[in-house]
């Protein structure tokens, strides 16, 4: 007879201004049920539309234990796989399955995958502002928490922020963030210069150039940065221009992780088999969940390539959960984001609660202490998800206006 899924359901909320998509997977099991993550903030209705419409019927009276045969059943189902939104909506049921299969062990998930190879996560934040000395502050802020990894940028990602066309634009360009490539590397080597200055050598240092200059602009920068002794430069060219990284490699030393815009294995066999990364970087839910994570996780170390999975604030604290419980059992484990219960510094529409509301709606949150992330010791992904009070913060769907990044003269760079 087994586990059967009885119903799925669809849980929509925005306690911190960031839409997040929650699937609940119920059983005919008395009080057993999954929650698991298919946050895509920009989309949110696509993915509660696939859910509820196509893989719900597809999955009710199904058996919930036989995970990669159900997995296997969603990728398949529409023919075309591995886009964004289905790779979301298959992700939330996924975890939630995983998170049923822990309840129903009496385990956390990290003993499914192995158990331990380490008891604390090591995580980075991310630091910017306007200038070196505010940069440094907010840097030694963070090294009073025991933070041991940041990311430093020289305000936004690429150097701008979402604006008016400034005066060096064309007549009638239109609004967005405006990006000087010339001057965002200068800056960023000039920034990294002063902080091993000021700061010295013992905090390990990442960057993020976010597909947001040329590839032969990166190239530059890296070999420019590398003097530096970065932990990572992060995501130096966009996937859809990943042979760059070969020669890229040829040039210079420094590390590089790649990969959260990565949507199915084609994009990153490659160049895990051909050593032209050092840390993949992939969004969970946006490959589609766990079960192609750990997958991915296992291969990756066959060739020494580590993890770094993205964790940025708009996700859920399921999907947080998820990357610390594979994070936990992983051999090839690099460095964890971690934007922790802190929103990004940009939010999708108006704040509706308090600033914190994120910790009314999901309780079992990973908790941070003196430098490292701990899982809790709860069956399964071990977070719960307060309904009353996911529905006081509803979703919106909005114009997404941060990615509409452009170049000097108002035309389109990828953001
Ligand atoms: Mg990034």
């Amino acid at each position: 007879m087994g586990v059967i899924i009885q119903d799925i359901r669809v849980i929509c909320t925005a306690p911190e201004g960031i839409n997040l998509v929650v699937i609940k997977v119920e059983t005919n099991q008395p009080g057993l049920y999954g929650l698991g993550c298919g946050t895509f903030a920009y989309r949110h209705k696509m993915v509660q539309a696939l859910v509820e419409d196509y893989l719900k019927p597809l999955l009710v009276g199904q058996n919930a234990e036989n995970i990669e045969q159900l997995w296997q059943l969603m990728h398949q189902n529409a023919y075309w796989r591995n886009g964004p939104i289905e790779n979301n909506a298959i992700s939330g049921v996924d975890m939630a399955l995983w998170d049923i299969k822990g309840k129903l062990a009496n385990m956390p998930c990290y003993q499914l995958f192995g158990g331990k190879c380490r008891e604390g996560i090591p995580v980075y934040r991310h630091v910017d502002g306007r200038d070196l000395s505010e940069i440094c502050d907010n840097i030694q802020r963070f090294q009073e928490m025991g933070i041991t990894h940041l990311r430093c940028q020289c305000g936004g990602y690429g150097g701008g922020g979402y604006g008016k066309a400034p005066a060096t634009a064309p007549m009638g360009a239109p609004d967005g963030v405006y990006l000087d490539s010339r001057a965002y590397i200068r800056d960023t080597v000039k920034l990294f210069e002063g902080i091993r200055d000021k700061i010295g050598y013992d905090i390990a240092l990442v960057h993020d150039v976010h597909e947001r200059i040329a590839p032969v602009e990166a190239v530059r920068l890296a070999k420019e940065l590398e003097s530096f002794d970065l932990f990572f430069l992060e995501d130096p060219v966009p996937l859809e221009q990943s042979e760059w990284l070969r020669i890229l490699r040829q040039q210079t030393s420094i590390p590089i992780a790649q990969g959260e815009l990565f949507n199915n294995p084609a994009e990153w066999r490659g160049l895990i088999a051909n050593r032209l990364i050092d840390f993949i970087r992939v969004h969970i839910s946006q490959i589609g969940g766990i079960t192609p994570a750990r997958k991915l996780q296992i291969f990756a170390e066959q060739f020494g390539v580590r993890t770094a999975w993205h964790g940025p604030g708009d996700m859920s604290p399921i999907a947080h959960a998820a990357n610390i419980h594979i994070d936990l059992a992983a051999q090839n484990f690099g460095v964890q984001e971690w934007s922790g219960i802190e929103p990004p510094n940009f939010v999708i529409q108006e704040l509706k609660g308090p600033k914190g509301a994120l910790l009314d709606v999901f309780h079992g949150l990973p908790e941070y202490k003196d430098g490292y992330v701990y899982a809790n010791d709860q069956p399964g992904l071990g977070i719960e998800l307060d309904e009353a009070e996911a529905a006081k913060y509803p979703c919106e769907a909005t114009v997404t206006q941060w990615t509409q990044t452009r170049l000097r003269d108002g035309s389109l760079q990828t953001p």
